[in-house]
Parts: C-alpha cells; structure tokens; sequence
C-alpha cells in the first residue's frame, strides 16, 4: 500500500533516497523555478494584448492592468527570492504562491464578465497546465493545485451557466482532460528525472568501486603479499630510477644482496608456516635499519636486496643489518624460539655499470662468497 502511494507520488521508496535526490537537483529545480515565476506574469501581461485587440481600449481592460502589473512584480520578488533559497521546500512554497495568485487572478478576471467563456476555458487550461508543467513542483502539489484551481473554476463557472448543461459539461471536461493530461506527463517527467538520478548514483558508486580496485591493484602488483615491503617487479623499477639518478648526478649507491641461511632447514623443521613468519621478521628487521630514501625488495623465496643512495661502501650497515638479525629470536609454538642468519653480499655502483643488473650481478657473487665462508657473514664485491 505504502509503496504503491510512493510509486503513485512520483518519488522514491525509501526517504533517504528522496531527501538525496531532492539535494542532487536542487540547483535545476530553483532555475526552473526561476524561469517560470518570470515567465508565467509576462504571460499574463501579455494576454493584455489579445483584450485590446478584441475589446479596444475599455473600462476593464484598465481595471486588469494594474493588477497584471502587480502580478509581474510579485514574479520579479519571487524570482529575486528563489535566487538565495536552500531548501526544495521554499521554492516549492514561492512557486505555490504564485500559481495560487494565478488563480486568484483568473477568478477576478472572470468577474470582470468581459470575456466569453471559450475565451476563459481557454485561460483556465492554459493555467491547469502550467501548474502541471511550468513550475517544477512536486507532483503531490502539482495535483493538488492543478485539481483544486479545476474545482473552483467549475465552481465558478457553473453559478454563471448553471441553466446551460452542455455547456457545464463541455467545462468539466476540458478540465478532466487537462488534469489528466497533465498529471501524466508530470508524472513521466518526475519518474524520468529520477531515473536520470538513479543511473547517476550507479555511475558514481562504479567509478568509486574502481578507483579502490585500482588502489588495490596497484598494491598488488607492487608489494610482496607475504612481507609487505615492495615485490621483485617494482624493486627492479625502483631500482632502474636509482641507478639512472646516480649515473647522472655521479652520485655512489651500493646494493646489498641478502640470503638467509639454510633457510630449508627451517622449513623442513618447523614448517612453512614458520618459514613465513621468519621471512615477515627478516623484511620487518631490514625496514627498521633502512633510511628513508633506501630501498628495499625481496626477489623471490628467502632473498631480499636493499639499496642505499649516497653510499660509496655499505659494508657497515650490511653489517649492522647481519648483527640484528642474529640477535633475533622467532617465538615458536612450543614455548622455545627459533634464531637464523643471513649472509650478504655488497657492491657499489661503477662508472661502467650500465644498468642496474651489473651492480646486483656482482652483489650476488660478493653473497655467493659469503655463503662460501661459511655464512653469517658479510662479503664485498
Ligand atoms: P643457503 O644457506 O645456501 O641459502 O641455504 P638455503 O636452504 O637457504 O637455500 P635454498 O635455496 O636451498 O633454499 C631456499 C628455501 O627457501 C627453499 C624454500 O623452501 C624456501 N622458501 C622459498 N620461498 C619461501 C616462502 O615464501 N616461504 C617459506 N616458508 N619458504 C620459502
Ligand atoms: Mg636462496
Ligand atoms: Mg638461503
């Protein structure tokens, strides 16, 4: 019942959706608003022309004048108004006031007696429809002042032609016919607009949805899902930036190969599970040593490399880097902890170097030496 008089009202289920909707075309409603609060007085200034042109100059045709008058002033005031309004609810008010002094207006011109009534038929459709039409009102107050101008022009219209049936009949009709009309495209035009809304709303929540998924994807693709810190792909581009800088400028860079020592043992131990959890120590180890502008990646399985900008011989800090990792202890489920080591390898940058390959190509055979020593330890290239 509720949703069918929702349906029937032209608007949304659910309120929320309504009170956005109303938000999101705001700014088009008061223009419209605007437009016709303007358009419907010179309208009724216009229609001046066509009584002078039947009835020349005559008593009541001056009588209107003034009042046609201060109908357009009172759409100029509305029209200044509905410039500074926030609220759908104010302009549906300035715009209802004006529609009613229509009205109004209509009946006192009726008084008048100087037009025939096919000529106010006429005037009283051309205002059924505009309150239907012109002003963007919601459909419940369109219908509302659409049905109740009707009722008082019949009204009206029947005290003066009460003898004439047909001639009531043909009024009422053309009045059904102009509410129903009206109240059909009305309501096409409410269902349409909110449509436009809807699909609106779809748009934006996609673009939202895929602005996170690229986020997403772009950590993906850049970081080691297990450890966090940047994956073999985006530390070889990294990597391509640092050396290209330190070509340029001829500024020193080292890089640090690192391998953890029989690192299967650990898993064919413990298990992988604790396999991971001493790789996320070790990256986590190599994190809190690192300087801002270092850049650290691990290269696959239980190999990570760092390097580290303006550093002619990183021998120290490869160094201090072994010293912690062998003071760590990885708490194990069985109430003992687990400690491992790293070997590593060290090269700076040369001349020659022309890409960063070379310099990593001999930091892993400064590694492959230190594994030859016999691990835990640092060898430079
Ligand atoms: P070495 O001292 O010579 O480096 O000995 P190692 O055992 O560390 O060297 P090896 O290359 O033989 O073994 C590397 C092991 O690392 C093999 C593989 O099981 C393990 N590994 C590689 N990737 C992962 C991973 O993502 N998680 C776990 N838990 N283990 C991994
Ligand atoms: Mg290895
Ligand atoms: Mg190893």
């Amino acid at each position: 019942m509720n949703a069918a008089l929702t349906r029937l009202r032209a608007e949304f289920r659910r309120a929320t959706d309504e009170r956005d909707f109303r938000n999101w075309s705001f700014q088009e409603t008061c223009d419209q608003a605007r437009i016709a609060v303007l358009v419907i007085p010179a309208l009724v200034l216009g229609g001046l022309l066509s009584d002078f042109a039947g009835l020349g100059v005559e008593r009541t045709l001056l009588l209107a004048l003034p009042v046609r008058l201060a109908f357009l002033a009172l759409g100029v005031v509305q029209f200044t108004r509905l410039r500074g309004m926030t609220k759908v609810e104010s302009v549906d008010r300035a715009v209802t006031l004006l529609q009613v002094v229509l009205f109004l207006l209509f009946y006192y011109f009726i008084s008048l007696e100087y037009l025939s009534l096919t000529e106010h038929l006429l005037v009283a459709l051309f205002i059924v429809l505009a309150a239907y039409l012109v002003f963007p009102n919601r459909f419940v107050t369109m219908v509302r002042l659409g049905i109740a101008g009707s009722l008082g022009y019949a009204v009206v219209v029947s005290v003066f032609l009460a003898p004439d049936m047909r001639l009531v009949t043909l009024v009422v009709e053309g009045l059904v016919v102009a509410n129903v009309f009206g109240a059909i495209t009305a309501h096409r035009l409410h269902i349409s607009k909110r449509g436009e809304y809807r699909r609106f709303i779809a748009q934006r929540d996609l673009t939202e949805r895929l602005k996170t998924l690229n986020v997403e994807l772009e950590a993906l693709a850049t970081t080691d899902s297990l450890t966090g810190i940047n994956n073999r792909r985006n530390f070889f581009n990294l990597a391509a930036d640092e050396i290209a800088r330190a070509k340029r400028y001829q500024r020193p860079l080292t890089a640090l190969m690192i391998d953890i020592d029989r690192f299967k043992n650990v898993n064919d131990k413990h298990g992988h599970a604790v396999g991971d959890m001493v790789l996320k120590a070790i990256a986590q180890a190599c994190i809190t040593t690192l300087r801002e502008t270092d850049v650290l990646g691990r290269l696959g399985g239980e190999e990570f490399a760092i390097l580290l900008p303006e550093t002619e011989d990183g021998r120290e800090q490869a160094d201090r880097l072994r010293r912690t990792i062998e003071r760590m202890r990885t708490a194990l489920d069985d109430g003992t902890d687990l400690n491992v080591t790293v070997s590593i390898g060290v090269a700076a940058t040369r001349p020659e170097d022309a890409t960063i390959d070379d310099v990593l190509g001999r930091a892993d055979e400064a590694l492959y030496q230190a594994k030859q020593r016999g691990r835990n330890c640092v060898a430079t290239a």
